[in-house]
C-alpha cells in the first residue's frame, strides 16, 4: 500500500461505512497496519491509502498490542479545546498547530464486530479526531491556526507543485 500524498484528490473522498467485516476487511486492516508501522505513523485512515471505507488503524505507543483496528468509528461526545502541533503521513515533513477537542468519546467496532466505547484525550484524543476527519475527506491543514497556515504556506505550495509535476504526463 502507498500513502496518498497531498493534494491527491483521493484524500478528499468521504469514505463509505463498512457493511460487513469479512476477509477483505481483515486483509486491508493488516496491510494498513504494516503501512502505518513502515511509515512510523501513529494512525492511518483507509482514505489515505485510496480505500473508501470507514476503517482506521491507530497505535500511538507503537507497541503493537491491544485494539488497533477500528471499523466505522464516530465521535459521540467531545469536551474542551486545546491547540497542539500535529503532522500527517499524507504531508511528509509538515507540522502545524490545530485546535482540537481536549477529549472525545468514540464509538467503533473491532474486527470481531464488538462495539467499543473509547474515551481519549492527549495524543490519542487528537489522533482520533485527525483520523475521523480523514474518513470525511477533511485534512488537518484545513483546521490549522492562521499562524501555522502562514508558516506552512510555502511548503503546501511545494506539495501542489510536486503533485502537478508527477502527474503531468499521466493525464
Ligand atoms: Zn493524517
Amino acid at each position: 500500500m502507498e500513502v496518498l500524498i497531498f493534494p491527491n484528490p483521493g484524500l478528499k473522498c468521504k469514505a463509505k461505512p463498512v457493511e460487513e467485516i469479512d476477509e477483505e476487511i481483515y486483509q486491508i486492516a493488516d496491510e494498513m497496519l504494516k503501512t502505518m508501522y513502515d511509515a512510523c505513523g501513529v494512525g492511518l485512515a483507509a482514505t489515505q491509502v485510496g480505500i473508501s471505507k470507514r476503517l482506521v488503524v491507530l497505535d500511538i505507543e507503537g507497541n503493537k498490542v491491544g485494539e488497533r483496528v477500528f471499523v466505522n468509528p464516530y465521535i459521540v461526545e467531545q469536551q474542551g479545546e486545546i491547540i497542539e502541533e500535529e503532522g500527517c503521513l499524507s504531508f511528509p515533513g509538515l507540522v502545524g498547530k490545530v485546535m482540537r477537542s481536549q477529549s472525545v468519546t468514540v464509538i467503533a467496532f473491532n474486527l470481531k464486530g464488538e462495539r467499543l466505547q473509547i474515551k481519549a484525550d492527549g495524543l490519542l484524543g487528537r489522533a482520533w479526531q485527525h483520523e475521523i476527519d480523514h474518513l470525511n475527506g477533511t485534512l488537518f491543514i484545513e483546521k490549522m491556526t492562521p499562524a501555522s497556515m502562514i508558516t506552512n504556506k510555502q511548503k503546501i505550495k511545494e506539495f501542489e507543485t510536486a503533485y502537478q509535476e508527477n502527474n503531468a504526463g499521466v493525464r
